[in-house]
Protein backbone atom coordinates (compact mmCIF):
# COMPACT_ATOMS: atom_id res chain seq x y z
CA UNK A 1 0.00 0.00 0.00
CA UNK A 2 1.31 3.63 -0.93
CA UNK A 3 1.31 6.20 1.33
CA UNK A 4 -0.65 9.74 0.20
CA UNK A 5 3.01 10.93 -0.51
CA UNK A 6 4.37 8.72 -2.16
CA UNK A 7 1.00 8.79 -4.64
CA UNK A 8 1.28 12.31 -5.18
CA UNK A 9 5.16 12.21 -5.93
CA UNK A 10 4.35 9.14 -8.42
CA UNK A 11 1.64 11.51 -10.20
CA UNK A 12 3.92 14.22 -10.00
CA UNK A 13 7.06 12.10 -11.85
CA UNK A 14 4.10 10.64 -14.46
CA UNK A 15 3.14 13.96 -15.14
CA UNK A 16 6.75 15.15 -16.78
CA UNK A 17 6.33 12.15 -19.25
CA UNK A 18 4.62 12.29 -22.49
CA UNK A 19 0.79 12.19 -21.95
CA UNK A 20 0.24 8.81 -23.91
CA UNK A 21 3.58 6.77 -23.32
CA UNK A 22 4.84 8.30 -19.63
CA UNK A 23 8.41 8.53 -20.94
CA UNK A 24 10.06 11.65 -19.77
CA UNK A 25 12.98 11.38 -22.24
CA UNK A 26 11.52 11.74 -25.62
CA UNK A 27 11.28 14.85 -28.24
CA UNK A 28 8.86 16.95 -27.39
CA UNK A 29 6.09 17.55 -30.20
CA UNK A 30 2.76 19.72 -30.36
CA UNK A 31 -0.92 17.17 -30.42
CA UNK A 32 -3.22 18.59 -32.59
CA UNK A 33 -6.15 16.08 -31.17
CA UNK A 34 -8.33 16.26 -33.71
CA UNK A 35 -6.47 16.18 -37.07
CA UNK A 36 -6.03 19.31 -39.46
CA UNK A 37 -7.53 17.83 -42.11
CA UNK A 38 -11.06 18.39 -40.36
CA UNK A 39 -10.69 22.00 -41.11
CA UNK A 40 -8.85 25.01 -39.79
CA UNK A 41 -10.67 24.76 -36.76
CA UNK A 42 -8.42 22.15 -35.66
CA UNK A 43 -5.74 24.20 -35.32
CA UNK A 44 -7.28 25.54 -31.69
CA UNK A 45 -7.68 21.66 -30.39
CA UNK A 46 -3.92 21.67 -29.53
CA UNK A 47 -1.59 20.79 -26.40
CA UNK A 48 1.08 22.79 -25.38
CA UNK A 49 4.48 21.48 -27.04
CA UNK A 50 5.53 18.75 -24.82
CA UNK A 51 2.14 16.93 -23.34
CA UNK A 52 2.79 14.55 -26.10
CA UNK A 53 6.30 13.23 -27.69
CA UNK A 54 7.21 13.23 -31.05
CA UNK A 55 7.60 9.44 -31.48
CA UNK A 56 3.61 9.06 -29.75
CA UNK A 57 2.50 11.88 -32.27
CA UNK A 58 4.01 11.05 -35.47
CA UNK A 59 3.12 6.78 -34.63
CA UNK A 60 -0.63 7.36 -33.91
CA UNK A 61 -0.91 10.04 -36.11
CA UNK A 62 -0.40 7.29 -38.96
CA UNK A 63 -2.10 4.57 -36.55
CA UNK A 64 -5.63 5.91 -35.98
CA UNK A 65 -5.94 9.40 -36.72
CA UNK A 66 -5.47 8.59 -40.24
CA UNK A 67 -8.49 5.82 -40.02
CA UNK A 68 -10.35 8.81 -38.82
CA UNK A 69 -9.74 11.07 -41.90
CA UNK A 70 -10.70 8.08 -43.81
CA UNK A 71 -13.46 7.28 -42.67
CA UNK A 72 -16.22 7.71 -46.13
CA UNK A 73 -18.05 10.10 -43.99
CA UNK A 74 -15.72 12.57 -43.30
CA UNK A 75 -14.52 12.24 -47.02
CA UNK A 76 -17.87 13.37 -48.14
CA UNK A 77 -18.34 16.23 -45.59
CA UNK A 78 -14.88 17.58 -46.60
CA UNK A 79 -15.37 17.04 -50.28
CA UNK A 80 -18.64 18.60 -50.35
CA UNK A 81 -17.68 21.76 -48.70
CA UNK A 82 -14.14 22.00 -49.97
CA UNK A 83 -12.40 21.27 -46.73
CA UNK A 84 -8.69 21.65 -47.21
CA UNK A 85 -6.02 19.69 -45.55
CA UNK A 86 -3.05 20.52 -43.93
CA UNK A 87 -1.12 20.61 -47.31
CA UNK A 88 -3.66 22.35 -48.87
CA UNK A 89 -5.54 19.60 -50.88
CA UNK A 90 -8.82 19.43 -51.65
CA UNK A 91 -10.75 16.03 -52.33
CA UNK A 92 -11.85 15.59 -55.65
CA UNK A 93 -13.10 12.42 -56.23
CA UNK A 94 -14.58 9.94 -53.79
CA UNK A 95 -14.58 6.59 -55.04
CA UNK A 96 -17.76 4.21 -54.44
CA UNK A 97 -18.69 0.30 -54.68
CA UNK A 98 -21.02 1.52 -56.90
CA UNK A 99 -19.39 4.34 -59.07
CA UNK A 100 -17.71 7.27 -57.49
CA UNK A 101 -18.63 10.89 -56.37
CA UNK A 102 -16.69 14.01 -58.29
CA UNK A 103 -16.52 17.21 -56.38
CA UNK A 104 -16.25 19.62 -59.07
CA UNK A 105 -14.35 23.35 -59.16
CA UNK A 106 -17.83 24.78 -59.40
CA UNK A 107 -20.70 24.50 -56.47
CA UNK A 108 -21.54 20.88 -58.68
CA UNK A 109 -21.23 17.32 -57.31
CA UNK A 110 -21.34 14.95 -59.62
CA UNK A 111 -22.56 11.24 -58.67
CA UNK A 112 -21.88 8.66 -61.32
CA UNK A 113 -23.20 5.10 -60.52
CA UNK A 114 -22.59 2.06 -62.33
CA UNK A 115 -26.09 0.03 -63.73
CA UNK A 116 -29.47 1.65 -63.46
CA UNK A 117 -30.56 -0.54 -60.72
CA UNK A 118 -29.19 1.91 -58.45
CA UNK A 119 -31.63 4.60 -59.84
CA UNK A 120 -35.29 4.28 -58.55
CA UNK A 121 -37.85 6.67 -59.19
CA UNK A 122 -39.97 8.13 -56.34
CA UNK A 123 -43.60 9.26 -56.30
CA UNK A 124 -43.95 13.21 -57.47
CA UNK A 125 -41.28 12.74 -60.31
CA UNK A 126 -38.27 12.98 -58.05
CA UNK A 127 -35.29 10.19 -58.89
CA UNK A 128 -33.13 8.25 -55.97
CA UNK A 129 -29.64 7.36 -56.25
CA UNK A 130 -28.25 4.74 -53.76
CA UNK A 131 -24.94 5.91 -53.29
CA UNK A 132 -22.55 2.85 -51.81
CA UNK A 133 -19.89 3.55 -49.50
CA UNK A 134 -16.64 1.80 -50.45
CA UNK A 135 -15.27 0.77 -47.19
CA UNK A 136 -12.30 -1.73 -46.78
CA UNK A 137 -11.46 -3.32 -43.54
CA UNK A 138 -14.37 -1.50 -42.09
CA UNK A 139 -14.15 -3.40 -38.86
CA UNK A 140 -10.54 -2.14 -38.41
CA UNK A 141 -11.38 1.09 -39.95
CA UNK A 142 -13.81 1.83 -37.14
CA UNK A 143 -11.36 0.43 -34.40
CA UNK A 144 -8.42 2.53 -35.10
CA UNK A 145 -11.14 5.62 -35.61
CA UNK A 146 -12.54 4.86 -32.20
CA UNK A 147 -8.89 4.73 -30.89
CA UNK A 148 -8.90 7.99 -32.13
CA UNK A 149 -11.60 9.09 -30.54
CA UNK A 150 -10.65 7.72 -27.06
CA UNK A 151 -7.22 9.64 -27.69
CA UNK A 152 -9.25 13.23 -28.40
CA UNK A 153 -10.74 12.18 -24.83
CA UNK A 154 -7.50 12.05 -22.92
CA UNK A 155 -6.39 15.17 -24.39
CA UNK A 156 -9.81 16.93 -23.39
CA UNK A 157 -9.09 15.21 -19.77
CA UNK A 158 -5.67 17.09 -19.37
CA UNK A 159 -7.47 19.89 -20.77
CA UNK A 160 -9.78 20.16 -18.16
CA UNK A 161 -8.20 17.90 -15.53
CA UNK A 162 -4.51 18.74 -16.17
CA UNK A 163 -1.39 16.91 -15.78
CA UNK A 164 -2.35 15.38 -12.79
CA UNK A 165 -5.51 13.54 -13.46
CA UNK A 166 -4.42 12.77 -17.14
CA UNK A 167 -1.44 10.62 -16.00
CA UNK A 168 -2.69 9.12 -13.60
CA UNK A 169 -2.95 5.50 -12.86
CA UNK A 170 -6.73 5.97 -13.76
CA UNK A 171 -6.01 6.43 -17.27
CA UNK A 172 -3.58 3.57 -17.81
CA UNK A 173 -5.88 1.27 -19.65
CA UNK A 174 -7.68 3.80 -21.78
CA UNK A 175 -3.63 4.61 -22.85
CA UNK A 176 -3.32 0.68 -23.66
CA UNK A 177 -6.54 0.56 -25.62
CA UNK A 178 -5.06 3.77 -27.43
CA UNK A 179 -2.10 1.91 -28.36
CA UNK A 180 -3.74 -0.48 -29.58
CA UNK A 181 -3.63 -2.98 -27.08
CA UNK A 182 -7.05 -5.49 -26.75
CA UNK A 183 -9.93 -3.94 -25.40
CA UNK A 184 -13.81 -4.24 -25.22
CA UNK A 185 -15.60 -0.93 -26.47
CA UNK A 186 -18.01 0.47 -29.11
CA UNK A 187 -18.67 3.50 -30.87
CA UNK A 188 -21.99 5.15 -31.00
CA UNK A 189 -22.64 6.94 -34.50
CA UNK A 190 -25.40 9.31 -34.83
CA UNK A 191 -27.69 9.46 -37.89
CA UNK A 192 -25.75 10.81 -40.72
CA UNK A 193 -26.42 14.38 -42.56
CA UNK A 194 -23.68 15.23 -45.21
CA UNK A 195 -25.18 18.49 -45.92
CA UNK A 196 -24.38 20.04 -42.55
CA UNK A 197 -22.42 22.56 -42.70
CA UNK A 198 -18.68 21.29 -40.84
CA UNK A 199 -18.68 22.86 -37.30
CA UNK A 200 -16.10 20.61 -35.59
CA UNK A 201 -16.65 20.37 -32.12
CA UNK A 202 -14.90 18.08 -29.43
CA UNK A 203 -15.79 17.78 -26.08
CA UNK A 204 -16.29 15.06 -23.32
CA UNK A 205 -19.78 14.47 -22.07
CA UNK A 206 -21.51 13.24 -18.76
CA UNK A 207 -25.01 13.58 -19.54
CA UNK A 208 -25.42 10.79 -21.95
CA UNK A 209 -27.81 7.98 -20.34
CA UNK A 210 -25.75 4.65 -19.71
CA UNK A 211 -22.10 6.54 -20.17
CA UNK A 212 -20.07 8.06 -17.35
CA UNK A 213 -17.52 9.79 -19.41
CA UNK A 214 -17.67 10.00 -23.36
CA UNK A 215 -15.62 11.98 -25.71
CA UNK A 216 -17.69 12.92 -28.54
CA UNK A 217 -16.27 14.47 -32.13
CA UNK A 218 -18.98 16.42 -33.90
CA UNK A 219 -18.32 17.58 -37.83
CA UNK A 220 -20.97 18.90 -39.53
CA UNK A 221 -23.86 15.93 -39.67
CA UNK A 222 -21.29 13.30 -38.16
CA UNK A 223 -21.74 12.31 -34.42
CA UNK A 224 -19.34 9.85 -33.04
CA UNK A 225 -19.02 9.40 -29.33
CA UNK A 226 -16.75 6.44 -27.80
CA UNK A 227 -17.04 5.46 -24.06
CA UNK A 228 -14.05 6.06 -22.06
CA UNK A 229 -14.61 3.89 -19.61
CA UNK A 230 -13.95 1.09 -21.12
CA UNK A 231 -16.26 -2.36 -21.50
CA UNK A 232 -19.12 -3.37 -23.63
CA UNK A 233 -22.06 -1.09 -23.97
CA UNK A 234 -24.48 -1.14 -21.27
CA UNK A 235 -28.57 -1.62 -22.08
CA UNK A 236 -29.27 1.83 -21.12
CA UNK A 237 -26.99 2.96 -23.56
CA UNK A 238 -28.47 0.73 -26.32
CA UNK A 239 -31.27 1.78 -25.40
CA UNK A 240 -30.80 5.37 -25.85
CA UNK A 241 -29.02 4.74 -29.13
CA UNK A 242 -31.99 2.80 -30.77
CA UNK A 243 -34.56 5.86 -29.19
CA UNK A 244 -32.27 8.64 -30.75
CA UNK A 245 -31.07 6.80 -34.34
CA UNK A 246 -27.53 6.00 -32.50
CA UNK A 247 -25.79 2.67 -34.22
CA UNK A 248 -23.71 1.39 -31.75
CA UNK A 249 -20.63 -0.62 -33.01
CA UNK A 250 -19.21 -2.71 -30.84
CA UNK A 251 -15.20 -3.01 -30.58
CA UNK A 252 -14.41 -6.64 -29.72
CA UNK A 253 -10.95 -7.28 -28.20
CA UNK A 254 -8.23 -7.59 -30.88
CA UNK A 255 -4.50 -6.10 -30.21
CA UNK A 256 -3.37 -3.95 -33.06
CA UNK A 257 -0.99 -2.43 -31.57
ZN1 LIG B 1 5.07 9.37 -25.92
Amino acid sequence: MLTESQLLESALSRSEGCLYCLRPDQPPSIEHFVSLALGPHAAEMVLPRGVVCEPCNSHLGRQIDEALVHLFEVQLIRGIFKVPDRKGQMIEELPLSNGRIVFTEEELIKIEVFGTGHIQEKSGGSLLVNVIAKRRNSGDQLRRATRSILKMGLCLVYQSGGPAVAHSAAYDELRGAIFGDAYEGYLLIGEFDPLQWPNLSASLTGDLPGIGRGARLRYGGLDLIADLDLGPANNVVRGWAQDNGYQVMDISPKCTR
